[in-house]
């Protein structure tokens, strides 16, 4: 069989991760089939209309590496791809209906059907359309129709027993008739409902598998009962579990309470491989139950009958766990320093030559688990000028070694080969020498190069940026530093914990004071009623 999927999202909003989950199933599917994988753009409502939306979702796929086979951009042999421009085609797939009397124009205006809710609704009477405008003859309703009346267009659906269709994870489901209640196919704006185009489009463009999200399930009858009167092949349907909030109800995801943007993700340093693993194991697993694997894995071995209905959760520490261990193990070097060198340009950092970008990544990497965490921690590298602003930790560890760092000055300012080695032994030697412990002087060192205390192996530090760079950091960290805290003057809340550790003593010395002189007292009085002469001792 010649596999077809699809992904066919409404353009609004934000492009969401649901989307993107959605779309990477079928992506897989069809891929492993040797099939196409189609993009149509579902836009007929056009009052949620967001004309961002489409080339953003298309943004999406293409960052994920899911290009669609067929598609607005791409074309295919079965467009147009977005329902906006095949407005024609519906038109005559519904006179289709209208002629073989599977459908029906109905003319009740908005005021009707309201009052005829609220009379099922004050009667206790099923809820929904009653077919009222069924019986109206054919001719009257193309006479009216004619006459600009507005109306819509309804499915004429059975009263009596069910609709039954397969799901491949659900197996059979089956939906009593008197549930479905003659769905409107065209609106009175000339716009196909969702239904209706959904399954016109998924005929002509030959799609052979629906895999879609667990909320259309309930829709899936009307479309069932829309290819039978077409006298149509049905699809396959898959419904996908839906992804879940990590809150205690596993609720189904919402922007509310969980980051629902891929772009937001993308901004945040996330790579799409590790978007796309993470993804892949939501209510799925390889057989050999690996947790990191590409794309093209999940391809080789995509079979959807694996997948778990159990509500899957998206985790945001698993999210960035996976991403953690591709940034600092699945990719190359290479390939995080291209990723990351945009993002650093645009915080204004500059470099000469390559090497040292990719000694940078290298040292960090394993600190972050995200690209923005590595840009975030990379600033004492780039600064041209070597200014850099100074934390209160780095003050005071810059303040307590000013004599190494003196020391380390000369000392590197002589060093031949200024490689890993070389420093490494010049720190050992010279706490060696010192007698000093090594922190004493790693301490300082990596404050006065960097302004703060979080930051890579120092050897790493002093290697990567060079003696010229080290040699002028230490010059003004130990000018500037030790001269503006000349005597690592505490900080107000060590002044205050000063403050309360001295009355705490006085208090002390005071209890004391009065316990002996209780205790003297007590001991004169004993000996004076023994008749003792009172001592001084
Ligand atoms: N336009 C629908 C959506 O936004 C498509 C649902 C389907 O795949 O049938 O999700």
């Amino acid at each position: 069989m010649n596999v077809v999927t699809r992904i066919a999202p409404s353009p609004t909003g934000d492009p969401h991760v649901g989307t993107a989950y959605v779309g990477l199933f079928n992506y897989a599917f069809a891929k492993r089939h040797g099939g196409r994988f189609v993009f149509r753009l579902e836009d007929t409502d056009r009052e949620r209309y967001d004309a961002q939306s489409e080339a953003r979702l298309l943004a999406m796929f293409d960052w994920l590496g899911i290009t669609p086979d067929e598609g607005p951009e791409t074309g295919g042999p079965n467009g147009p791809y977005r329902q906006s421009e095949r407005l024609d085609t519906y038109t005559q797939h519904v006179e289709t209906l209208l002629a073989s009397g599977d459908a029906y124009r109905a003319f009740e205006t908005a005021e009707e059907l309201d009052a005829m809710r609220h009379e099922q609704k004050q009667r206790g009477l099923p809820q929904g359309y009653d077919g009222r405008g069924r019986d109206v003859p054919r001719d009257e309703q193309d006479r009216r129709a004619a006459a600009g009346e507005p109306h819509a267009i309804r499915l004429r659906t059975p009263d009596e027993g069910e609709t039954a269709f397969l799901d491949v994870l659900r197996g059979e489901i089956r939906i009593p008739n008197s549930e479905i209640k003659d769905p409107i196919l065209v609106k009175s704006d000339g716009y196909p409902t969702y239904h209706f185009a959904n399954v016109v489009d998924d005929h002509a463009m030959e799609v052979t598998h629906v895999m879609r999200a667990e909320e259309w399930v309930t829709s899936t009858p009307i479309h069932v009962l829309l290819y039978r009167a077409f006298g149509w092949e049905e699809p396959r349907f898959i419904h996908l579990p839906l992804l879940r909030n990590p809150d205690e109800n596993k609720t189904k995801i919402s922007k509310r309470k969980l980051d629902t943007s891929v772009d937001s993700y993308r901004k945040q340093g996330i790579l799409p491989e590790a978007l796309l693993n993470f993804l892949a194991t939501m209510g799925y697993s390889l057989p050999d139950g690996r947790e990191i694997f590409t794309l093209d894995d999940l391809i080789a071995t995509f079979d959807p009958e694996r997948i778990s209905l159990g509500g899957p959760v998206f985790d945001l520490r698993k999210l960035r766990h996976v991403n953690a261990r591709y940034l600092r193990e699945e990719l190359p070097l290479e390939e995080i320093a291209d990723r990351i060198e945009p993002l650093l340009r645009e915080a204004g950092y500059a470099w000469d030559d390559e090497d040292f970008l990719l000694d940078v990544v290298d040292v960090l990497r394993p600190r972050a688990e995200t690209l923005t965490e590595i840009v975030d921690q990379a600033g004492y590298f780039f600064l041209a000028d070597d200014v850099y602003p100074f934390d209160d930790e780095a003050r005071k560890k810059v303040a307590a070694g000013q004599q190494a760092l003196e020391d380390l000055e000369r000392s590197f300012s002589m060093l031949d080969f200024f490689d890993e080695d070389a420093v490494d032994d010049l720190l050992d030697e010279y706490v060696r020498s010192r007698e000093i412990k090594k922190p004493a002087v790693l301490m300082p060192l990596r404050a006065a190069l960097t302004g703060t205390t979080n930051a890579p192996s120092v050897t790493d530090l002093v290697v990567i940026l060079g003696r010229q760079r080290v040699l002028r950091r230490i010059g003004r960290a130990l000018s500037e530093i030790t001269s503006a805290l000349p005597d690592d003057k505490p900080t107000p809340e060590e002044e205050q914990q000063a403050a309360a550790e001295a009355a705490a003593k006085k208090a002390e010395e005071e209890r004391r004071a009065a316990a002996a002189a209780a205790g003297r007292a007590a001991q004169a009085a004993a000996r004076a009623a023994a008749g003792e002469e009172p001592s001084e001792s």
